[in-house]
């Protein structure tokens, strides 16, 4: 085992007394006794929530939508779709069953048969979400992409899904998909969602308005069995190239239980969660958890822009809102001060997911905002929420939460190839050791393939483990602290450093918006910890501000703190809003940049 180094920034973290949410705005207890909880829940009794088919047939589509056309629901809104150049569409839950139903008509007409890869590739508008709804209702999978992705990732990942059908726009199909379609023979059919004036060059798609107007608005779904696959999800490619990962139709188990749980949404909530139906977030919490709920979409079409986001929040009145940190430290950026005119008297709930919530931000939120951000845990495996700090709980600022009632996480010891084994059983690392986060199989939206590739998946899991890849530590109340990806943790001097924790205690610097640490080689200390910082807006980069970052970092974390800095005018993110530390760390050392397909283009 590595000499493991708890540092000072994790520790003050700990410290830091929890922050409690005003009275005003206490997000209503769904969870009282988090204890009696976690020992009373069991899925099987959960399972008794859905709606189902005959004959105990699960399909998410009816979860999701045609489960509240027999109540009064059914008029409700349940999709708001805000325009990129202003306006907003509305469709209710009725008008969701129709179109999906229309849609899974065209699919039947085409001669798609059940199990069949459904790609779209499309941006955040109404079609996405009836393609998806229509896919499961027609038993097919759907396979989102998003829709930033240029020709090659898409190609890769069609090619890998063996897609037979693709849902687009006349836009991205010239672009992006007429070129490389002949190094597509599996693709059938090309849906496209604005065909009304096809030219000359888009032969051979089927007009998908057109398609939908001649089919029922009625249909019979297909009554899939609840461990029939639905969903496949490519990874954001934070550590390497993507992996698809596939979800079951029962997976709509934990999306509803979960989203009670860690976002505290109910019927009638205004729920914005900003991620991309293009990622497993924008899907499990932007489309099936909310809809099975009953609660209204809020779905924006636009990129992100702090002014817009905060007219959104206050012009929608949305009550709850899932975002990322990245976001939020955008907001951040521009300080405190919400602009004029911001009313989040609505604003019931705050979450984050997807990267680590540095403690500043919480802080910060809970002054901007007048309530705390919840940090939650989960992955494309995981298909859901895992761990969080929960809606009826303290937050601890820093720490992802606690495993959610259903969930059994641990921290196992790790050796230099992965969990450490004695006499063939597998060992639990003790309270504030770090180690790999890993969960007990049997909850419902674990992955159960990573498409076509079955020895990446056995390699994922030891006994009943699923293992995360991340590093993370467990204190003494049961709270999980991240410390780093396994690949993407620093060895210094002895030291093991999670990227995390220097960052975080960076940010606690005015001057710092965000920050990206690696490691680099060094002959005496194995390797050495580097910074690369964007700064606020109104700091400029100086040898002076250089040494005194350096300072401040070694103040707080001692000897792991960052020995170099570099400052930037942005940082590589995913597409899902993650740092790719990866490719940060390739560009230092002139290696090749491996896939970057899920690179966000630079601003
Ligand atoms: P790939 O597996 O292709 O490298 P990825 O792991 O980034 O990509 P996702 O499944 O989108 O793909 O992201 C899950 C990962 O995001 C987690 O394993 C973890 O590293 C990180 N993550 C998610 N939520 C949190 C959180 N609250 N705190 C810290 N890290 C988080
Ligand atoms: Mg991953």
């Amino acid at each position: 085992m590595n000499s493991v180094h708890h540092s000072s920034a994790a520790t003050a973290s700990t410290c830091r007394p929890p922050i409690d949410k005003p009275p005003a705005v206490r997000a209503q207890a769904n969870l009282t006794d988090y204890r009696r909880a976690c020992t009373e829940f069991d899925w099987g009794t959960a399972a008794g929530e859905l709606a189902t088919l005959p004959g105990g047939a699960v399909n998410i589509a009816h979860e999701a939508v045609d489960r509240h056309l027999d109540t009064p629901r059914a008029a409700a809104p349940a999709l708001h779709w805000l325009r990129a150049t202003g306006g907003r569409v509305t469709l209710t839950y009725a008008d969701l069953a129709a179109s999906s139903n229309r849609f899974a008509g065209v699919l039947d007409t085409l001669g798609v048969s059940r199990g069949t890869r459904v790609c779209t590739l499309l941006g955040r508008n109404p079609e996405l979400y009836i393609a998806a709804l229509g896919t499961w209702k027609a038993g097919c999978i759907v396979s989102p992409l998003f829709s930033a992705f240029g020709p090659e990732p898409v190609r890769q990942r069609m090619a890998l899904a063996d897609a037979e059908v693709l849902v687009t726009t006349r836009a991205h199909y010239r672009r992006k998909v007429a070129p490389i379609r002949r190094e597509l023979p599996g693709l059938r059919h090309v849906l496209i969602t604005d065909a009304e004036e096809l030219g000359a060059d888009l032969d051979g798609v089927v007009d998908l308005h057109a398609a939908m107007a001649a089919a029922s608005p009625d249909y019979a779904i297909v009554r899939t069995d609840p461990q029939d696959a639905a969903l496949l999800h490519f990874t954001s490619g934070t550590t390497g190239t993507p992996k698809g990962a596939v979800h079951v139709h029962n997976a709509v188990l934990a999306h509803r239980v979960t989203a009670r749980y860690a976002l505290d949404l109910r019927g009638g909530d205004v729920f914005w969660c900003t991620a991309d139906p293009g990622w497993v977030t924008g899907m499990s919490y932007g489309v099936i958890a909310p809809l099975s709920l009953g609660a209204t979409l809020i779905s924006d079409e636009a990129e992100f822009d702090t002014g817009r986001w905060y007219d959104i929040l206050t012009a929608e009145q949305v009550t709850v809102w899932y975002t990322a940190p990245t976001a939020l430290r955008m907001l951040m950026r521009h300080g405190q001060d919400l602009p004029p005119g911001t009313d989040l008297s609505r604003l019931r709930f705050i979450a984050s997911v997807g990267e680590p919530l540095n403690p500043e931000v919480v802080v910060w939120g809970q002054r901007a905002f007048g309530r705390p951000v919840h940090d939650n845990w989960w992955q494309t495996e995981t298909g859901a929420i895992m761990i969080a700090n929960l809606a009826a709980e303290q937050v601890r600022p820093g720490s992802m939460g606690r495993p959610l009632p259903g969930v059994h996480a641990t921290i196992l010891r790790r050796g230099p190839d992965g969990p450490t084994m004695v006499d063939g059983d597998i060992v639990h690392a003790d309270i504030d050791e770090i180690g790999e986060l890993a969960l007990h199989t049997g909850w419902p939206s674990m992955f159960r393939e990573y498409w076509q590739q079955p020895q990446r998946y056995e390699k994922a899991f030891a006994g009943p483990w699923y293992l995360s890849g991340d590093l993370a530590r467990r204190d003494a109340d049961g709270y999980y602290w991240f410390v780093g990806r396994a690949d993407d943790v620093i060895k210094s001097a002895g030291h093991l450093v999670g990227p995390f924790e220097v960052e975080s205690a960076l940010m606690a610097h005015p001057a710092v918006a965000e920050a990206g640490v690696i490691g680099v080689p060094d002959p005496l200390a194995g390797q050495l910890v580097k910074a690369f910082v964007l700064l606020r807006p109104d700091y400029t980069s100086t040898e002076a501000l250089r040494d005194e970052l350096i300072a401040f970092g070694r103040r707080a974390l001692g000897a792991v703190a960052a020995k170099d800095i570099e400052f930037v005018d942005s940082l590589p993110h995913t597409r899902s809003g993650k740092v790719m530390r990866r490719l940060l760390r390739a560009r230092e050392l002139g290696l090749p940049e491996g896939d970057i397909s899920t690179l966000e283009a630079l601003p």
